[in-house]
């Protein structure tokens, strides 16, 4: 499992960072989370083939994580095989609409079949009252046509936890749950599922069982029988089950409390840190994080690894020669300092086209 990060700057693209786009590149194919402006000349420019994306998430509907979209799925259009798997695209209520409106006024057609299922507040009150958004868009366009390439997505509601179970492929689930942010937006939480445990030859041994096909067998899960006749169940010579992996992905936030129930012991999180500790105030009025608020996050739910992303334009990649002829505001490895003093984990400063490997737990 891998997290490719594509573009890793707020607001708009440039030409150091692209607009917010990540890949999880998985055992059974590639998941997109935001597409930003530009997001499909990142993707042409990584090892990611378009063709082998099968689900797009949306945090938000804030254009640095959106804009990309409609001409993302055109250009996988172009390409695709008449038989190539439907897209199926999450995100806020009021997604559904943009892409008609997007695809329908630009008179374009895909070649392939699309839904978009919308993450909606069966209260809406519930939102404001908790500040996650000043701005709720209008309900999905259910009485506008749907698209020639549009199939019926669904609308999916939160459940009795304030918690919207999103997806299920394989061994993966998608949780999302709401952030603070100027509008509706979401962090995403992908589980994968438990591994079984590991075979103990010592127990085989004693139970007198030889190595070979009896030992495949017992991993995949069947009874067998000893050489005394006895039979033999998976439990009783493999270890405990272990954990799948957990990856966090968060939209723009300025508060990340109401994801922690579900983001515990995650492998990784990616977490925004828009503006440096010092412009705290202005980053929270924008509905940003510093590093130290991600770093706090990150430690709140003993997470291995924090991700920063969604810098702010002004902030060099650190491989690049800081000016020194302009007042600056320095690479984000000042921005990795601040994180450290809220995390203690491995963190790191998300870069374009950087490949993050997530290796199984042993
Ligand atoms: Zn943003
Ligand atoms: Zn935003």
């Amino acid at each position: 499992m891998e997290l490719h990060f594509l573009g890793t700057g707020s607001c708009y693209p440039s030409p150091d960072r692209g607009a917010s786009c990540i890949i999880l590149r998985h055992e059974s194919g590639c998941w997109m989370f935001d597409c930003g402006e530009g997001s499909q000349i990142q993707l042409m420019k990584s090892c990611i083939k378009p063709g082998k994306i099968n689900k797009i998430f949306i945090t938000h509907l804030h254009g640095d994580h959106l804009f990309g979209l409609p001409g993302l799925l055109c250009t996988i259009g172009l390409n695709c095989s008449e038989c190539r798997q439907p897209m199926e695209i999450y995100g806020p209520v009021g997604l559904r609409k943009y892409l008609r409106v997007c695809l329908e006024l630009s008179q374009s057609q895909l070649g392939f079949s699309y839904s978009v299922h919308e993450l909606k507040c069966s209260n809406s009150e519930t939102f404001c009252q908790s500040n996650m958004a000043d701005f709720i868009p209008s309900d999905s366009a259910t009485s506008d046509k749907q698209h020639a390439n549009e199939t019926c997505g669904q609308t999916i509601f939160e459940d009795e936890d304030g918690l919207w179970q999103v997806c299920q492929e394989g061994n993966l689930t998608v949780f999302a749950a709401p952030l603070k942010h100027r509008i509706m937006c979401f962090g995403y939480v992908i589980q994968e599922k438990q591994f079984p445990g590991k075979l103990d030859p010592l127990l085989l041994k004693q139970r007198g069982i030889p190595p070979g096909p009896l030992y495949s067998k017992v991993k995949n899960g069947e009874i067998i029988m000893a050489p005394d006749g006895s039979l033999v169940t998976p439990s009783e010579v493999m270890g405990p089950p272990r954990p799948g992996r957990k990856v966090v992905i968060l939209g723009d936030t300025c508060d990340s409390s109401m994801i922690v129930k579900i983001a515990d012991n995650a492998d990784v999180v990616v977490h925004e840190a828009t503006l440096e500790d010092e412009l705290k105030e202005t980053c929270i009025d924008h509905g940003h994080s510093t590093p130290e608020m991600a770093g706090h996050f990150a430690t709140s739910v003993n997470a291995k690894k924090l991700a920063l992303t969604h810098f702010s334009q002004r902030y060099k990649r650190i491989s690049d020669p800081v000016p020194t002829n302009v007042e600056e505001d320095g690479t984000v490895s000042k921005l990795v300092e601040q994180a450290k003093k809220s995390f203690s984990g491995c963190i790191i400063a998300a870069d374009d086209f950087v490949v993050l490997r997530l290796s199984r737990k042993v």
